[in-house]
């Protein structure tokens, strides 16, 4: 499978790029991605540049807890100022989406904590995407609660390469498109979408909100490298097109600035309408991600052309 292989290795690219910027002290020497091409979608303009600093923020924001907050139903935010943690609470424990960094592991338990829920309750951790800044933080997680750790087949391998200080990755259930999660009465949906990793996984659940149900999506990034292959292409095109047919009315997202979380959360109050409600914008990261696909094509015609 050459085309596969291809893949991985420009994933691991994306990775790379991304574990250097975590690193912090490293950002001087690390290489960001070019500033061009450049996109404009819904009168806001884009370059890979821009998306992952929008992403990433500084390094504090990348190990800041963000306010914990209610988000919808049964669903809070217990993660940092740019990467997301998601809880899923229900009455025989509790579903985390994303570990982060390591090091973030006990800020997240702080949040789940200050919302008033036990961080030893989590009972199953799911990831969205095996880059570090998403999973390196799962066997810590693994270690402080029991959790059963699951995760989308094509991504095992990238896990399995994530040790942080030695620590084996910790993978109890392997997922397949399509497959459910269920606890104490929660079902989520994992759906393939890969491209930024091969295993990248969107999830689906519903909530409820003052008597009626909403369709929730946590949407894995769509930030396609620098350098892209028609295998990836292909891989990214089957992506977005999933993400635009599944049902939603709440997008969430691996970093807070997919779905405008600060600014969300800056209008949630008391009797008004819940803003995290927001159909209209539930496939904007995909457009802003496949234009910027089609513009790096572009700017490379040899590759991804028939
Ligand atoms: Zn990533």
């Amino acid at each position: 499978m050459k085309n596969l292989s291809v893949t991985s290795f420009f994933t691991c690219l994306v990775g790379v790029s991304v574990l250097s910027l975590g690193a912090g002290a490293s950002l001087a020497q690390g290489t960001p991605p070019p500033d061009h091409p450049a996109v404009t979608v819904n009168g806001k303009t884009y370059t890979p540049r821009s998306i992952l600093a929008r992403n990433m923020g500084s390094e504090a924001d990348r190990i800041t807890a963000f306010p914990p907050h209610h988000i919808i139903g049964n669903i809070y935010y217990v993660g940092t100022n740019t990467l997301s943690s998601f809880l899923i609470t229900t009455p025989q424990g509790h579903i985390l989406i994303d570990s982060t960094y390591e090091r973030n592991v006990p800020t997240i338990a702080k949040s789940v904590a200050d919302l008033g829920f036990k961080f030893s309750d989590v009972k199953i951790l799911l990831g969205n995407h095996a880059h570090g800044d998403h999973q390196e933080g799962d066997a810590l997680v693994k270690q402080m609660t029991g959790a059963q750790v699951m995760a989308m087949a094509e991504d095992v391998p990238l896990l399995q390469a994530m040790k942080p200080d030695g620590k084996e990755h910790p993978i109890d259930r392997v997922l397949h498109d399509g497959d459910a999660v269920t606890l104490g009465g929660a079902t989520l949906i994992a759906h393939l979408t890969s491209g930024h990793t091969p295993g990248c996984t969107t999830f689906t659940t519903t909530a409820q909100d003052g008597g009626k149900t909403y369709n929730v999506m946590f949407g894995c990034s769509l930030r396609p490298p620098a350098v892209v292959t028609p295998a990836l292409v292909d891989q990214f095109n089957r992506a977005f097109k999933a993400v635009r047919a599944l049902p939603c009315d709440v997008q969430l997202g691996d970093h807070g600035a997919q779905y405008n979380m600060q600014e969300k959360y800056a209008k949630v109050k008391e009797g008004s309408p819940n803003p995290f409600i927001d159909p209209a914008t539930c496939t904007l990261e995909a457009d802003v991600q496949q234009a910027m696909l089609n513009a790096i094509l572009a700017e490379q015609p040899q590759a991804g052309r028939p």
